[in-house]
């Protein structure tokens, strides 16, 4: 694992969006940002989940989140307008996006791929993502320096048999933050992707369901990075896709 130092990372004053902020590596995020003092809006499908995180951060004597409760794979561009309004009238800026929510899909052999599911998986994976963070750049430029995070996979690099929709998703997710990180990069805005690599998640168990969870790292362990990259201490970094692990 590389060596990012996040003990001293302080995140007070910043304003971070998390994506799928209910269950794992998100949730293991919105947690950490938290703590390290950012105002986090916990953006997910289910609400149940995303108010338990409220009360953990609550707990915990973190800075109130906010709660976003939306399911991307039917949200428009007029929901994540009304989003970033509301982000400027509340907040004033948005320094941070982690575009972390993801539907993994069915893995399955290319010929019985379902196109609805096709769709679907494209919809939450990448166009939703493509219309968040387009809407959400005005609040993002009114912040001095914005991080914006996309979430690959290592089959975003390299596909595989079986993988299908999820693979070529996460090259299309790994592209935009390319084409991103180009055209922002004189400006405030850095983009950067993060590739979490094998961790012990609902998705992961139900990607390989006869592995021993406990082999596999920890969303915690990953946290180094996603604090390092929403920091003041990477803002120089633009255009990279980073490993985790
Ligand atoms: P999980 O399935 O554990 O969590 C995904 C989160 O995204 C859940 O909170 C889920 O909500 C939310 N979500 C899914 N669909 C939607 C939707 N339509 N609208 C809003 N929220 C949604 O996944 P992981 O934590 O494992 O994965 C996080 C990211 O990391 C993903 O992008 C994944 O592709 C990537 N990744 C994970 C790896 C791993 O080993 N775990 C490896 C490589 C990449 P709900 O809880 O309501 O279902």
């Amino acid at each position: 694992m590389h060596n990012y130092d996040s003990k001293n990372i302080d995140l007070s004053g910043k304003t971070i969006l998390v994506t799928g902020a209910g269950d794992g590596i998100g949730r293991v995020a919105a947690l950490h940002y938290a703590q390290a003092g950012a105002t986090v809006i916990l953006l997910g499908r289910t609400t149940r989940k995303l108010e338990a995180v409220y009360d953990e951060i609550m707990a915990a004597g973190g800075p109130e989140p906010a709660i976003v409760p939306l399911d991307m794979k039917g949200a428009t561009k007029t929901h994540y307008q009304g989003l970033n309004a509301t982000i400027i009238e509340q907040f004033g800026k948005l320094d941070g996006l982690l575009n972390n929510a993801s539907l993994l899909g069915v893995l399955s052999p290319f010929e019985t791929i379902d196109s609805d599911s096709w769709n679907d998986l494209m919809q939450v994976n990448v166009t939703a993502q493509f219309l968040l963070t387009q809407a959400l750049m005005p609040a993002l430029k009114k912040a001095p320096h914005a991080s914006i995070i996309f979430t690959s996979s290592g089959v975003g690099r390299r596909g595989r048999a079986f993988w299908g929709p999820y693979a070529v998703s996460k090259f299309a997710t790994e592209g935009l933050a390319q084409v991103m990180a180009d055209e922002y990069e004189d400006s405030s805005i850095r983009v950067n992707v993060i590739n979490p690599g094998a961790t012990r998640t609902s998705m992961r168990a139900r990607a390989y369901p006869g592995e021993d969870p406990m082999r596999l790292k920890t969303a915690s362990e990953l946290m180094p990075l996603y604090l390092y990259l929403m920091s003041d201490a990477s803002i120089e970094v633009n255009g990279e896709s980073l490993d985790a692990q």
